[in-house]
């Protein structure tokens, strides 16, 4: 007789280990390890407190948009895309890059459409980086990384991003890649920090993977959520088109990130792998909001800018509730996030402070250090990461409420 083992169930009481860590996948009593925004948002729940967590928005994206969606799968679009997306996506998706940034893709062979741009990044990494290899990061890093770098046996180095702008420093970089660097992931405009990254620093960054012979892999999510600063892709700077993949995904830039349509393009040869490898994860992505993505990528230019301006006011809005309440502001130029340091309240521990925060005033956020290895953990030890994608009255709320908490210190 066959035993199987026993398969912990997945909690959100478990100690908030940094589950971003490599391959601690699984929590240190064995249990499932969720992710920090998980948690948070669970955390919230139970306290019925005002999710400033969470990266997501509390409101629908365009309708038209929304009616595609339902008008396919009342029109039969309901049975599998193919593995590589829809073509009208993909030429969709071409289209965007070309208007944008002046960026020639072709829609055959060089773009795929994935699960979210969580499974270009996990389906790039594993294309390419396995035992031996060094794939880096800037720290604080996006959770995924760390845990698909982990999956993926090799060994996850970091540059450090530092306050109070956050931009990636020459010393650090150069010291950071390495004979072994395999990949290079650029996250940009950068989550949790904000920091959108100037053209100095990527162009060393493209150098720096010439030099080492390294794959950059580019995560540009919030590409049309910027404020006052242009996006940058890197695969626009010289010597890096052919080795750098583009991420993005639908989910920012049209308040839909439940649909989970992300897509990857660059060098045909490269992304001819990473497909194979999106094959066997999930083969293909959802057929009927890939249509409605395609209509949301060709809508006119003052629906990207006005996103961005309306998404800059909430920012501005939240900005000035944490400065009133006490906290340093560290103003974001792009991203749905907004960092501080609680170190003025007299905290030094913001994970605790995050883990007391929902009972305390009724608002979640996110603990920098989650995001870290120890040595960037010890650095954000006292930092904070507030969403700001919400309603207007939500933020205006949370600020309420965040001015109460010097007193309940
Ligand atoms: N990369 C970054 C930097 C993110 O903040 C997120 C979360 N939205 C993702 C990737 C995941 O994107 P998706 O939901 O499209 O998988
Ligand atoms: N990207 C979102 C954030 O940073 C959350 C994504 C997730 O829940 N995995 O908050």
């Amino acid at each position: 007789m066959t035993t199987h083992p026993q398969i912990p169930a997945p909690t959100s009481t478990a100690p908030w280990t940094r589950t971003a860590r490599g391959a601690n996948l699984l929590g240190s009593d064995g249990r499932l390890g969720i992710t920090i925004f998980e948690e948070v948002t669970a955390l919230a729940q139970q306290h019925a407190a005002i999710n400033l967590g969470q990266g997501f928005p509390d409101e629908d994206g365009p309708r038209e948009i929304l009616d595609a969606a339902r008008a396919a799968i009342a029109d039969g679009a309901n049975q599998y895309a193919p593995g590589q997306g829809l073509a009208v996506l993909r030429h969709a998706i071409a289209a965007h890059q070309e208007r944008f940034y002046g960026l020639a893709v072709d829609p055959h062979t060089e773009v795929i459409v994935s699960t979210g741009a969580t499974e270009s990044i996990a389906a790039a990494i594993l294309a390419f980086a396995g035992p031996g290899d060094e794939v880096l990061t800037f720290e604080p890093f996006y959770d995924s990384y760390g845990a698909v770098i982990g999956l993926s046996g090799a060994t996850h180095t970091t540059a450090p991003l530092r306050a109070p702008h956050f931009q990636p420093e020459a010393a650090d970089l150069e010291a950071a890649f390495s004979e072994r660097t395999r990949i290079v992931v650029v996250n940009n405009p950068h989550n949790p920090t904000g920091s959108v990254l100037g053209r100095p620093a990527l162009e060393l960054i493209v150098r720096l993977a010439e030099r080492f012979g390294a794959i950059i892999v580019t995560d540009e999510v919030y590409e049309h959520l910027t404020f006052g600063v242009r996006h940058l892709p890197v695969a626009t700077l010289p010597g890096a088109a052919g080795r750098t993949l583009t991420i993005s995904s639908a989910g920012k830039t049209f308040s839909v990130t439940g649909w989970k349509v992300g897509w990857l393009s660059g060098p045909a040869d490269l992304v001819a792998q990473v497909r194979t490898v999106k094959t066997f994860l999930t083969y293909t992505s959802g057929t009927p909001f890939q249509g409605a993505v395609t209509l949301g990528l060709g809508l006119p230019d003052a629906f990207f800018s006005s996103a961005a301006a309306t998404l800059g006011k909430k920012r501005d809005l939240l900005g000035e509730g944490l400065r009133a309440a006490g906290f340093d502001v560290f103003e974001p130029e792009g991203t749905f996030f907004t960092m501080v340091d609680a170190a003025p309240l007299g905290i030094d521990d913001a994970t605790d402070l995050a883990r007391r925060l929902p009972e305390l005033i009724g608002v979640a956020a996110i603990p920098v250090a989650m995001f870290c290895h120890e040595e960037g953990a010890e650095r954000t030890r006292s930092m904070l990461r507030f969403a700001f994608c919400k309603k207007f009255d939500v933020i205006e709320e949370g600020a309420r409420r965040l001015g109460t908490l010097r007193g309940r210190l």
